[in-house]
């Protein structure tokens, strides 16, 4: 995607692990390091910046952000009513730049008025395998955004794993439920194989061995496949066999409507967050 426009100067507010995964995945890209910079207020975080990607690091995020196309808001939600605010004031203002927000639960409204009131902002949403180019990210931009920006953004965090844009901001909030909380449904799934498994005499390593490498061809023969993931069940599931007893045992047990109760309460709490 990038190949195909101009590159343009992209500023990161904040080199944390979310940061690095999405500079690392633009350096992999081939995105040229000297258009990228990085504000952080310690030098040990802006040396490792620049010894590992060879990108500029700046303490002062208005001087980082000063010649910036995009700056990408890579805080802590928390800092950055903060640090916006004095981003804008120390640059003379929004400046007309495109903002992408990688913060969790900051609402575009908010976003706006921390940025002075800057039109052109995108939200996006995501998720902890992000860290291992595995991400599932949901984006945002509100109607009358430009193509152009909505494309760049795309491009930011396609560098991290995949991504779908949600028409509506609250669709945001949907994304947190299917995906960006969702890794950890998993992992409480896996918590709760392997427990049983230690209870039937498997030592803790070989019960995280037998968990883990069975996730992990779960989810490959998902990718490698185009059939519905209840086809794919279906095919290992015989009549009358050892996994049809343990789905029964699930469906008794209303595990779908449990499922479905958990991701309202995640949306209801990304609601009641924003
Ligand atoms: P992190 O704590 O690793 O990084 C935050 C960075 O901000 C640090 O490098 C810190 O030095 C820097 N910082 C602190 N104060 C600053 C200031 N005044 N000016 C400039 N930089 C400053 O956090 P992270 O996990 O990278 O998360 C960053 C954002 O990404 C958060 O808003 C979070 O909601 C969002 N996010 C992260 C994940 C994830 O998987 N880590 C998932 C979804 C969303």
């Amino acid at each position: 995607m990038f190949e195909q426009q101009e590159h343009k100067k992209i500023t990161f507010i904040g080199g944390g692990n979310m940061a690095r995964s999405i500079i690392g995945g633009l350096i992999k890209r081939g995105y040229p390091a000297k258009l990228i910079s990085v504000t952080a207020p310690t030098d040990r975080t802006r040396e490792r910046m620049a010894d590992d990607f060879g990108v500029n690091t700046f303490e002062d995020n208005a001087k980082g952000a000063n010649d910036a196309d995009v700056v990408v808001l890579a805080v802590k939600p928390q800092l950055l009513d903060v640090v916006c605010e004095r981003l804008v004031a120390d640059m003379g203002g929004h400046g007309d730049k495109l903002y992408l927000s990688i913060a969790a639960g900051v609402p575009l409204e908010k976003l706006r008025t921390y940025l002075s009131g800057a039109p052109r902002i995108v939200r996006s949403m995501p998720n902890t395998p992000s860290l291992l180019g595995l991400g599932m990210t949901g984006l945002y931009a509100p109607a009358g955004a430009k193509n152009e920006d909505k494309m760049l953004c795309q491009g930011l965090m396609e560098a991290v794993g995949k991504i779908v844009w949600v028409e509506e901001e609250a669709g945001i909030n949907h994304v947190i439920a299917a995906a960006g909380s969702a890794p950890a449904y998993f992992f409480l799934f896996m918590e709760a194989i392997q427990k049983e498994a230690e209870n039937m005499g498997f030592d803790a390593e070989t019960a995280r061995e037998l968990v883990q490498q069975t996730a992990l061809g779960a989810a490959q023969m998902v990718t490698e496949s185009t059939l519905s993931f209840s086809t794919l069940r279906a095919q290992v599931t015989s009549k009358g066999g050892t996994t049809a007893e343990a789905i029964r045992t699930f469906e008794e047990g209303a595990l779908s409507e449990l499922v479905a109760k958990a991701m309202r309460a995640a949306v209801d709490r990304a609601d009641e967050m924003a």
